[in-house]
């Protein structure tokens, strides 16, 4: 048998949710940069862009009305409200990564993480939460960032509590204190779950012929 029939796999859906500012993004950006074989998917939102951010490289800007429209032509696999915009997950772009072997990165929310979950996909999914070393460095990281108002801040610093009460919905929890052992523990999940059994079709027909080679002795 082909070693590329015995390596098929099915793609990961890598979910990464986790409080604004506990430092997911450079994390997924990293993993992006080292890993070819993860892409990631590119959500549309209605929010308005940041300085410094692009269309359809950070986010799909869109109107409200375009987004109404993705949802009721079933174009996003999964959408939610978050900070007063709406985020979605455009699908096409997800299978087409999944049916050529790739994993995606999705960084969603909660809510968008429940819906994948009790999807056709949820055997896909490796649910990933980051949380911050502690509330006052999650503060302080979204302060130096300087992306955001004061308000703004005081809200996602609101919003980094309910988020982190869900938590215990996901596989994998990584406490970022130390953002070079996290990475490295997120490139451990990411490893060991591209050989979980269920993912990897091509096994049992190479151990079907392992056992008529046995049973050929
Ligand atoms: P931000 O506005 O800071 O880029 O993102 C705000 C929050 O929205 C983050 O927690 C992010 O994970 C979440 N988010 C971004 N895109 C999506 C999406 O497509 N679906 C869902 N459910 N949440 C998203």
């Amino acid at each position: 048998m082909a070693e590329k029939d015995i390596n098929t796999r099915r793609g990961l859906m890598l979910v990464m949710s986790s409080p604004s500012g506990a430092g997911k993004t450079t994390l997924t950006r990293r993993l992006l940069a080292d890993d070819t074989d993860v892409v990631m998917s590119i959500s549309a939102t209605t929010r308005p862009a940041r300085p410094g951010e692009v269309n359809g490289q950070d986010y799909y800007f869109v109107s409200h009305e375009r987004f109404h429209e993705m949802i009721e032509t079933d174009e996003l696999l999964e959408h939610a409200v978050v900070f007063d915009n709406r985020y979605g997950t455009p699908r096409g772009p997800v299978l087409e990564a999944l049916q050529t072997g790739k994993d995606v990165i999705f960084d969603i929310d909660w809510q968008g993480t429940q819906q994948l979950m009790s999807s056709s996909r949820a055997i896909d999914l490796v649910r990933i939460f980051i949380l911050p070393p502690s509330i006052s460095a999650l503060e302080k990281r979204l302060r130096t960032r300087g992306q955001d108002s004061d308000e703004t801040v005081r809200k996602r610093m609101a919003k980094a509590e309910s988020e982190i009460s869900h938590w215990a919905e996901y596989d994998y929890v990584l406490v970022n204190d130390n953002l070079e052992k996290t990475y490295e523990d997120l490139k451990a999940i990411v490893r060991a779950e591209r050989y979980r059994r269920e993912r990897r079709p091509g096994m049992s027909i190479f151990v079907r012929k392992l056992m008529e080679e046995r049973s050929k002795e």
